[in-house]
Parts: structure tokens; sequence; C-alpha cells
């Protein structure tokens, strides 16, 4: 069996995640300290603050931006539900906009539209490992920006990492994403009155004053697993680069449509997703194989909320197969992929 995705854990995750077992800290301690600090290095930011989802990170962001009952925050449809919950746990009114067709990323032109007096924040995810171009477009229009980068830690914009762009950034660490803990998530920005309001909610205890804050804290023991992570990321990111030029190689002369190469983006293909008529098909094929394949995005929020009708996430979630990929996954297996796609293509 070839599952869609899995996590690439070793012994180094063990046994740090053992050592700290054993140090009898193993709540928020010094691992998490460090953790903040190494991603807030990585990303050459000031701050990074370590939550336990980033669901977690998504809440605190929109906190931090002053969020309240009645503001509006837009939000693409093609995406799963985590930001539509983050949305509703502030009490505000989650505006859903379209996507665009080149890569599934929010189509920032259709969102400026939705733009209303009400409008407190946009939430741009960078989907499936790759950057969406046009955060500057709010910037330019005083609209703040939270970066998801839950599924894309680590790609590029015209030279700049993603979650550098935005006002707030967040990402996760849960076990299917490009880098995990089992579940976390982090919140990073170069502003430091955000990061400290996130700082001041994430942690209830020992306070001189009340106002209601959250549990999210990480763990000494996840944090000690996410510096490995942290350090394998670009090996991680290298070895996904190979398998998608593996897979452009190995169906480029098919009739399906495969990820665009953009040239001002460097995507670090969290999901290779190919684009036909009849994904169903070729999934159930798949499937008969031996091979686990998805949807990239489980269901459109219009499918879930009978919202807006966005027409373009509609088609590409009809029309969308991701594959498998993740560093795990050996040359063999990508080519046991690409020749059972061939002979179901080829001989349908
Ligand atoms: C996974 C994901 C989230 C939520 O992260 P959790 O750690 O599962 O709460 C948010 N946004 C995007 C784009 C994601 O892929």
């Amino acid at each position: 069996m070839i599952p869609h995705s899995r996590p690439t854990l070793g012994a180094e995750e063990a046994k740090a995640a053992a050592e700290t077992i054993l140090s009898g800290q193993i709540a928020h301690g010094p691992k998490v300290a460090e953790f903040e600090k190494r991603f807030a290095d990585f990303l050459g930011l000031q701050r990074a603050v370590a939550v336990n989802s980033g669901t977690s990170a998504l809440h605190l962001a929109l906190l931090a931006l002053g969020t309240k009952p009645g503001d509006e925050v837009i939000v693409p449809d093609y995406v799963c539900t985590a930001l539509l919950n983050a949305v509703h746990y502030t009490g505000a009114i989650p505006v859903i906009a379209d996507v665009s067709e080149a890569d599934g990323n929010l189509d920032c032109q259709a969102a400026l539209r939705l733009i209303t007096p009400k409008t407190r924040a946009v939430i741009v995810p960078h989907m499936f490992g790759t950057p969406c171009a046009g955060i500057t477009l709010f910037k330019e229009r005083g609209i703040p920006v939270i970066e998801d980068c839950a599924q894309s830690v680590g790609a590029e914009l015209a030279g700049g990492k993603v979650g550098t762009l935005g006002d707030l950034s967040i990402f996760s660490f849960y076990a299917t994403k490009v880098m995990t803990c089992g579940e976390g998530g982090m919140v990073a920005s170069n502003r430091p009155e955000l990061t400290d309001t996130v700082a001041d909610l994430c942690d209830y205890d020992n306070r001189d004053d009340y106002l209601p804050r959250y549990n999210y804290k990480m763990t000494d023991f996840q944090a000690a697993m996410g510096l490995v992570q942290l350090a394998r990321l670009p090996d991680f990111i290298q070895r996904r680069r190979e398998i998608a030029q593996r897979y452009n190689a190995g169906l480029k002369d098919l009739p399906l449509r495969l990820p665009s190469a953009q040239a001002d983006r460097q995507p670090i293909h969290f999901r290779y997703i190919v684009r036909l008529a009849n994904p169903e098909s070729l999934l159930n094929h798949l499937r008969n194989h031996g091979i686990s394949a998805a949807h990239p995005v489980f269901k459109p929020y219009q499918l879930l909320t009978k919202a807006n009708d966005c027409p373009i996430s509609l088609r590409l979630w009809h029309e969308s197969l991701s594959l498998p990929i993740y560093p795990l996954l050996q040359d063999a297996e990508v080519d046991r992929v690409i020749a059972i796609i061939r002979g179901h293509i080829l001989h349908a």
C-alpha cells in the first residue's frame, strides 16, 4: 500500500522526545522557547510564538488584529475548514472569495472586491506548497493580512520566504504537514505588539489581571521534535522537489494538467495535483492497485455551508486529484504510481 501522506520521522525525533520526557520537563518550557527562537531565525522575523495547532494559531492571530464579533474576515473557498472555524471562534463573519484557476490560491482581485468598512483582515493561505502572489494588494488598501503557511513552510516568492510578507503568519505541525510534531502550530510576525498579544493569550496562569485567555500551549517534547524537523526541513523540501520532477517527467505526455511552474515562485510541493475531467475513475483505479490518492481539499466551503458560489473553486474540486508525495516515498514507488496512471489513461 502506498499511502497518500506519511510523516518523515526517525530515531532523531524519537531520541529528542525521549530525552525531554526523561528530563521531567514535559510541559511548556525551555524547548518551546528554543523552537520559537530557531523558527523566528529561520524566517528572519523578530518573534515566533508556538501554540498547540494551526487552528489555534489562526484564532490568536485574528484576536491579535483586534477581530471582534460582527467584523468580516475574507477567506478563500478552496481550503480546509480550519480557517472557517478560527473566524467563527472570534464571532466574526467569514466572507468567502473564489480562487485562481492557475494554482488554486486565493484570487486576490476577487477578494479586493469583497472589502467593506467592516473588513478586519484577510487570511491568505499558500495552498499545496505554492506561494500566493498578491499580498501587497491588501497592504495597499490597509487591510491586515494573515499568511496561512500551514502547507508551505520554506516556500519562496520573489526572493522572500512565505510567512514574511503579511502582518502575521501562521504554521501547522500536524502529522500530515511538511514538518510535524504530531499537533502544533506557530504564529510569527515582525510586529512585537501582535506577537506579545498572542503570547499573552495562549497562557492563562499566574496573571495579575483577568481576561478570557486560552490554553493553547505547545509542550516541550513536541518542541524537541519540532527542532529536529526544522533542521531537516531543507532535505525534506529537496526530496519533494525531486519527486515532483519525477512525476512531471513521467506524466508530461498524458492528457492531464500538471502543476505549472511560475518563474517568480519556489514551491515546496506539499501536494502534487493533477487535473483531469473525471478524477474519480483514476482515484478508484489507483486504489485498486494499492495507491491512495485524494481530493486536495476535502470539500470547498460552498458545499458545506451553502454560502457563496465560487465557480472556479468548485471546478478545481471536481477536477483535481492529489498523488502521494513525501520524503519517504521511494523512486520505485513514484515510478509505480506513474505506471498505474499511464496504464489507466492510455488504455481507458
Ligand atoms: C492544516 C491546515 C490548517 C490547520 O492546522 P491544524 O494544525 O490542523 O489546526 C490551517 N490552514 C491550512 C491551509 C491547513 O492546511
